[in-house]
């Protein structure tokens, strides 16, 4: 114990400020240059160790301080601390390197000496550009989270249906649609925003998370709930969509026919549903009225009093 807390103060001392060199000091010193037998000869050297020529005649490089750490540190098995903190202070690389070594031999939980990243392999470089050209080749109103085609104009049968700008959605942030859905952008956009901000944080890892939407319906040219003498739906303007269920990874589903009302599957449709009044400027559940007990309706009409949720 006691050697593990002398250690630890000479960590804490080496890499605290009073290690570092004194000002005058450069940052990073050179490699000494070999000296000359005549000038080895005239300098007084402090230190008495035997310099030994080599056969070209110049003398032998001087050799880095080994185990400068160690010296410091004391040995793990000594169980005391050897000397004093060393007058030689290596560079700042030298000396992290130096730490790191002296603490990974210390502790099995300490990283050893990590290696410079390797730059990714082309295989890697292409695979990643593929899939991106694939979403942009997909992408539909400019955000590649949202996958389908341009379907363009789509003329109505009678007047007040039709879209200007159509398009046919596939999926949305990496959610499938049971059924492409034909709406416009703004539409789609709006789905995006509730997936996102609702359906994925409230399903959460449910059944392994959701893994797409049950669409009952989207563009139809037809009167609101298919009623003779009603007004045209936003489902006629590409405005509206209907969502039946969520689907999960374990191939399981959250009805609203099914789970509206009940257990947890029930709250979670519940935040769906709130989660929707916002983005979207009408949202129907099973609360409204006897046509949507089995699906949530969406649409993107905008009141002048805000949003419409029941
Ligand atoms: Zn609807």
């Amino acid at each position: 114990m006691i050697s593990r807390a002398a250690a630890l103060a000479a960590l804490m001392f080496l890499t605290s400020p009073l290690a570092a060199a004194p000002e005058t000091a450069p940052a990073a010193s050179l490699r000494p240059v070999a000296r000359t037998l005549v000038e080895a000869t005239l300098v007084e050297a402090p230190d008495p160790a035997p310099v030994t020529a080599t056969a070209t005649g110049a003398l032998d490089r001087p050799k880095a301080r080994p185990a400068t750490l160690d010296a410091a540190l004391g040995s793990p098995d000594s169980g005391e601390r050897r000397g004093d903190i060393p007058a030689f202070v290596p560079e700042p690389a030298a000396r992290e390197i130096a730490l790191r070594v002296a603490f990974a031999a210390r502790s099995p939980l300490a990283i050893p000496l990590s290696l410079r990243p390797s730059p990714r392999s082309r295989a890697i470089v292409e695979k990643a550009l593929a899939i991106r050209r694939e979403r942009a080749r997909g992408a539909v109103c400019g955000d590649p989270d949202l996958q389908g085609s341009v379907v363009g104009a789509v003329p109505g049968r009678i007047s007040g249906c039709g879209i200007d700008e159509a398009i046919k959605l596939r999926s949305v942030s990496g959610l499938k649609l049971s059924t492409r859905a034909t709406i416009d952008c703004p539409t789609a956009r709006a789905l995006k925003t509730w997936v996102e901000r609702s359906v994925k944080p409230a399903v959460g890892t449910t059944g392994g998370g959701v893994s797409g939407l049950r669409v009952a319906a989207s563009y139809a040219c037809r009167s609101r709930n298919n009623q003779p003498g009603a007004k045209i739906s936003e489902h006629a303007k590409g405005r509206a969509i209907d969502i039946a269920a969520i689907r999960l990874n374990d191939g399981s589903e959250i009805s609203v026919l099914g789970d509206w009302g009940s257990g947890s599957e029930g709250r979670i449709l519940r935040r769906l549903h709130s989660g929707a009044c916002g983005p979207f400027g009408t949202v129907l559940g099973p609360d409204s009225d006897a046509f949507h007990k089995d699906h949530f309706h969406f649409d993107t009409a905008r009141y002048r009093a805000g949003s419409y949720c029941r």
